[in-house]
């Protein structure tokens, strides 16, 4: 049996949630962490291998969170785990080149031949931070389409209307950000194209680009509907706006190529992270070269990181792509097929229960909706009943299978996913929706 059955004890947990507290806010140095929208406790983890994760108290859990998406090979994957170990034997840090940084973004580009010239950067709020500065410079426009729900980091002109975490705790926003800043992001429903063609008649010449999520996973997971993304590219191109995939989710995860492949998208600029670092900080942007040159030394616009290109990074994201490349033809269809038959069996057990539940995949990423109605845009995703959400996510816990703690996430497996767990979580979601039930 991989999932325990006695209700399972928390005692150093808790005694390490006091500490967190006394030095962070909330206890947490990442707010979703708190686990605020399900209510409860977070375990704190002590180590994980492949789809398990272990808490201070020995509890096991079956991984549908997967560190918010970069684990797609499971935890502690041993030619991550050497090539790190080999890396630091030779500095964790030298802040000048080396031949790793020109590898990994090889195996980038080998995936994502649209990227003619990228930069590695530390994070994915960087990357999309770094492609709106190269979008309004190379556009010489000020304004930004982004879409409800979409969550592209915690750069402040981003942060409006973001779903996910911000989504989680009812805020439309972030207090901080001023109005100035706010009021040069149109935030537009997605799947609409007619909000879209509205904006950009409203305001002639002024908008540098439109960024998307283009697979959303920070409202749960909702699919483009099909035309949306075509209309997008056909819409930004006759207005000369730039289209920016912030594919930092759906990158190497909905394809080896990601969104770009898996639906035959042509941006401008493309954003990546989670994965493309193996589970250490990395993110990148990068796309056409005429926009990419415009960055320092050889253009205008400055952009730049102590640790970008780490070394640490450079070598479990080479690990990581080197797997992923050789093994795509067998990886990706055999994660999609697990994650289509927990999605969907999952969705039986709540059929069963008569609880109302709607059910995005996209790949190997999905979310159970607690809505009977369609999930297509932010909108429909909020009427999901988080009440009952939380409680489902609660039993889960208890029963060994961690979550992404918030209705508003998608959830992810990879390849140390198989039969084992995906009936034990079948098993679990059985209880769980009877809790939920109340
Ligand atoms: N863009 C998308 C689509 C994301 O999902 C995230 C994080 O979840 C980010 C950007 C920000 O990335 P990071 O948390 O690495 O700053």
């Amino acid at each position: 049996m991989t999932t325990q059955k006695a209700a399972p004890v928390h005692t150093r947990s808790q005694e390490l949630q006091q500490r967190a507290e006394r030095y962070f806010p909330g206890g947490v140095n990442s707010p979703v962490r708190a686990f605020r929208a399900v209510g409860g406790h977070p375990p704190f983890l002590e180590s994980a291998e492949g789809a398990y994760l272990t808490d201070a108290d020995g509890n096991r859990y079956i991984d549908y969170f997967g560190s918010w998406g970069p684990m797609i090979l499971g935890h502690a994957f041993p030619p991550v785990v050497e090539a790190i170990e080999r890396a630091a034997r030779k500095s964790a840090s030298f802040g000048a080149s080396t031949a790793a940084e020109a590898e990994l973004a090889e195996r980038v580009v080998s995936c994502y031949p649209k990227l003619e010239k990228l930069r590695f950067v530390s994070s994915g709020t960087e990357a999309t931070m770094s492609a709106i500065r190269l979008a309004r410079a190379a556009t010489d426009r000020k304004l930004i389409v982004k879409f409800e729900g979409c969550y592209h980091g915690h750069a402040d002109g981003l942060l409006v209307k973001a779903g996910s975490g911000v989504a989680t705790f009812g805020i439309p926003g972030s207090a901080g950000v001023p109005d100035q800043i706010a009021h040069l992001t149109l935030a537009l429903p997605y799947n609409d194209l007619v909000a879209v063609e509205a904006a950009f008649a409203a305001h002639p010449g002024e908008i540098a680009a439109v960024i998307l999520e283009p697979a959303v996973g920070n409202a749960g997971c909702i699919p483009p509907v099909d035309g949306y993304l075509e209309g997008l590219r056909a819409i930004t191109r006759r207005e000369g706006a730039l289209l920016i995939a912030d594919e930092v989710m759906t990158g190497f995860r909905v394809a080896l190529g990601g969104a770009v492949e898996r639906y035959g998208m042509d941006p401008d600029l493309i954003t990546l992270g989670k994965i493309v670092g193996g589970g250490l900080p990395v993110g990148v942007f990068g796309g056409k070269r005429e926009y990419m040159d415009l960055l320092a030394p050889l253009g205008p616009v400055y952009q730049a990181g102590t640790l970008s290109g780490n070394p640490l990074a450079m070598a479990a994201g080479l690990a990581t792509m080197d797997y992923l490349q050789e093994h795509a033809g067998e990886i990706y269809p055999r994660i999609e097929a697990t994650a289509k038959a927990v999605a969907e069996g999952v969705a039986a057990e709540a059929k069963k229960a008569g609880v109302p539940l709607t059910t995005n995949r996209v790949g190997a990423m999905w979310t159970w909706f607690f809505t009977p109605g369609t999930v297509t845009d932010y909108e429909s995703a909020a009427k999901s009943d988080t009440a009952m959400f939380g409680r489902f996510h609660n039993s889960m816990l208890e029963q060994g299978v961690w979550l992404p703690p918030s209705q508003f996430e998608a959830a992810f497996l990879g390849t140390a996913h198989g039969e084992a767990e995906v009936k034990a979580t079948i098993e679990a979601a059985g209880e769980a929706f009877k809790a939920a039930l109340g």
